[in-house]
């Protein structure tokens, strides 16, 4: 077994124990996260301790933010132009042209204090894509998603079932970090959040874990909050849809009973995307 395998079964093992699992039960092991392209991919895809420590909450009374469909400019959120998604596209070279079209973004006022523009990292095939709010302070300066100690919570939650955070795809719905950690405004959503759309559109997951609640009620157009959201399938463009809690909440809310919710909400996404073809 080498160092980094030593390393990672037992950060894996001490996460289900924080969250209660005293017992393993040894059983056939999971298909592979990445399977050869199907024909629709034929020749084709903490928040940081600052963030942790910030007042963010999921869905505290009266944080409702007002839905994407009210905000001016947001009905072009889900368009994709120009038949530019062809799904026989090499899903690498997509993301390259997408962030390509990114560039040295100004498109809003995020530009103004950001160090690192955050497009996202992972597999450009991946089965499985995590979804979050926007970069903190660690993720700004590195220009990587969840690099913090809520990434550090993320790697872990994502080694809970069984994968790694090299096989999946991980992005946020704005791609420069809100000024003071706060949760990023709805014209900044309406005109960032598009270059996701169009991420997933290349990626292609066959699920989506919407982390947080400014993440999940940007993908699934609702005000319904989090707390009243997580745990429930939903849907996105035909996309099972599995919201949880962002991992800056888990480590602020440090409670067996949350770490124990997320890991079903993650152990129910993992069995979905198994069951996908
Ligand atoms: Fe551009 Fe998005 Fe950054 Fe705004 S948050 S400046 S739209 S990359």
């Amino acid at each position: 077994m080498t160092d980094d395998l030593r390393s990672d079964l037992a950060n894996w093992l001490g996460y289900l124990k924080e969250i209660g699992v005293e017992e393993l039960t040894v059983r056939e092991p999971p298909p592979p996260l990445v399977e050869d392209p199907p024909s629709s991919h034929a020749a084709e895809p903490s928040r940081a301790a600052a963030r942790a420590t910030a007042s963010h909450s999921e869905d505290a009374p009266g944080e409702e933010k007002p839905a994407l469909s009210k905000v001016e400019g947001a009905g072009d959120l889900f368009r994709i132009g120009g038949g530019e998604d062809d799904p026989d596209r090499d899903p690498a070279v997509r993301l390259d042209e997408i962030r390509s079209e990114l560039g040295e973004c100004t498109r809003c006022r995020l530009h103004e204090g950001r160090t690192k523009i955050v497009f996202g990292v992972g597999d450009p095939r991946a089965r499985l894509m995590f979804i979050g709010e926007g970069p903190g302070a660690d993720e700004d300066a590195q220009g990587e998603p969840f690099v913090g100690r809520a990434g550090q919570t993320l790697n872990k939650m994502i080694l809970s079932i069984g994968l790694e955070r090299e096989k999946v795809y991980i992005a946020n719905v704005v791609k420069c970090r809100p000024p003071d950690n706060r949760d990023p405004k709805p014209d900044e959503i309406a005109t960032c959040s598009p270059f996701l759309v169009k991420q997933i559109e290349s990626i292609r997951p066959r699920v989506i874990v919407t982390l947080g609640s400014p993440a999940t009620k940007t993908l699934l157009n609702t005000k319904t909050g989090i707390t009243k959201l997580r745990g429930t399938w939903q849907s996105y463009r035909g996309i099972p849809v599995m919201p949880t809690f962002h991992p800056a909440y888990l480590l602020r809310a440090y409670t067996q009973e949350n770490r124990r919710r997320v890991w079903d909400d993650l152990k129910a996404a993992r069995a979905r995307m198994d069951r996908e073809p």
